[in-house]
């Protein structure tokens, strides 16, 4: 086999365990969601800033186009490449360089997954509220990369509201550390917002200044039931308001979430299957007695006003984690096609009544289940038509055509990736898409860094 010159130079950059051949590749999924082989020239390793920009110079030079990776449970196929592509890769990226415990901040390498940053940080009486279901394989590099959002927005804020400063290698090899560790700092233009949520297009994320809070010292958690979204919203009015400032998730799952991932090969149901909307409502606080007397006299008043209609609370954390397993983990659905849009919450009883009767008269059998951050006005859908040979992109239309009504946005924390390209139009504007090219070309003239991606 001939030798790819720029490979042999990548490989003595790298050293020993640098560089994995594309026949290594080959032999893995392509993603969580995504099952194919990987393809791609080679999946290049570094171990530090300094050799990740001298591997992009070279790739620079040989108009070598690069995809960045991370944990790959991004939804949006942002991180998937092609035959042609090189693959950078963080994982030898990975430490927690250090931890300010006066200024509550923590600098962390783009390839650390965030579970082990939670727990790393729990241990020195952090918290990194930043958290998602794909907690155990999602990177730092790539929650940025994506502007993760989750299930403590309401709360905390997304990735961005996290994130003081950041490195970043651009396509060329150039670093450019913006490693601020202030709140507040306003010197000019905020570099690091360019990045949070660009993709992967325009740098690689090798580190990042996190803000951390204190560990709260109570935490309260149920499952609650309620017959119609106008209880559903009450109840997030009055937990906002009588828990204090506590209420950090409220995460709703509409019946046909419910009875999907609780059928008899999926989880175990906490409650009746026959109810409307379920919530996953969780505050923490600071004062163990206080917190738990304020969170059960919410309970008790909402069931005596029959605003909730039952409630389990967990006893344990094995209790907590099986409820919250309910909301976050749904592989008896898949394969489906996942939406994640946004839109006003007083108009989501309509939209997604409206889609089901879309659904429903393209396709009889269709099965479609509704979840996600309402507080936040983000709802996952799930899609399935039942039936041979319908696209994703035959679904799309009419879950965002119904979408515009709305003005919603096609995505509220997932990104554009390859797969929602087409869509990007109806939720920006000319002007907007103008000057997110040109900022693109700015940053990567050649176009190397993840090709294709948002724009
Ligand atoms: C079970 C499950 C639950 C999820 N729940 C949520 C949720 O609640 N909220 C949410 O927002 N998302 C959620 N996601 C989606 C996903 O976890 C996030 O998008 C996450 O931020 C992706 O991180 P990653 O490290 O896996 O990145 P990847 O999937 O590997 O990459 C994602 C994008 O970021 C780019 N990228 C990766 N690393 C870097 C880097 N260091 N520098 C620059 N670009 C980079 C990639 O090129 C790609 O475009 C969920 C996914 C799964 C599987």
């Amino acid at each position: 086999m001939p030798v790819n010159p720029l490979l042999a130079k990548l490989e003595n950059i790298l050293g020993p365990g640098g560089v994995v051949s594309s026949e290594a590749l080959s032999e893995r999924a392509t993603s969580y969601w995504n099952p194919a082989p990987t393809r791609a020239l080679a999946l290049l390793r570094p171990d530090s800033t300094e050799q990740l920009s001298q591997v992009m110079r070279h790739c620079h030079e040989h108009g070598q186009s690069m995809v960045i990776e991370g944990g790959r449970t991004g939804v949006v196929a942002g991180a998937e490449s092609r035959a042609e592509d090189v693959i950078i890769s963080l994982e030898r990226m990975s430490a927690i360089e250090s931890v300010d415990e006066v200024g509550g901040t923590a600098i962390i390498q783009g390839g650390a997954v965030l579970q082990t940053v939670q727990e790393q940080l729990a241990e020195q009486g952090f918290l990194f509220p930043l958290d998602l279901g794909a907690r155990g394989s999602c990177t730092i590099g790539g929650t940025v990369a994506t502007n993760a959002g989750g299930m403590n927005v309401l709360r905390y804020g997304m990735m961005r509201h996290l994130v003081l400063g950041l490195e970043a290698v651009l396509a060329d090899g150039t670093v450019v550390s913006s490693m601020n560790q202030m709140l507040k700092n306003n010197t000019g233009y905020d570099l690091k917002q360019l990045f949070i949520g660009s993709e992967g297009t325009l740098g690689v994320v090798t580190r990042a200044v996190l803000r951390l809070f204190p560990l709260p010292a109570s935490r309260q958690t149920a499952m609650v039931a309620m017959q119609s979204f106008d209880e559903v919203v009450r109840l997030l009015r009055t937990s906002q308001a009588e828990l204090a400032g506590t209420l950090s998730a409220y995460e709703v799952m509409w019946n046909s979430y419910y009875r999907a991932v609780t059928e008899p090969d999926g989880h175990r149901p906490p409650m009746d299957r026959d109810h409307a909307f379920y919530v996953m409502i969780e505050a923490e606080g600071a004062d163990p007695e206080a917190d738990e007397l304020r969170f059960n006299r919410l309970l008790e008043q909402t069931l005596e006003s029959a605003c909730i209609v039952d409630a389990v609370i967990p006893k344990s954390d094995a209790e907590r984690r099986a409820l919250w397993n309910v909301r976050e983990e749904f592989d008896a659905i898949l394969p489906a096609f996942l939406y994640d849009v946004s839109l006003p919450i007083r108009d989501m009883p309509a939209y997604v009544d409206g889609l089901s009767d879309d659904l429903r008269a393209r396709w009889p059998a269709v099965e479609f289940q509704v979840f996600g951050h309402m507080a936040d006005g983000n709802l996952h859908l799930f899609v399935n038509p039942c039936e041979e040979g319908v696209s994703q992109s035959d679904c799309d239309e009419l879950v965002y055509q119904r979408l515009a009504r709305y003005q919603g946005s096609i995505s509220a924390e997932h990104g554009i990736g390859l797969e929602k390209r087409a869509w990007l139009s109806s939720s920006r504007n000319v002007q907007e898409i103008r000057l997110m090219k040109s900022i693109k070309a700015s940053l990567d003239p050649r176009g190397l860094l993840n090709p294709g991606r948002i724009i």
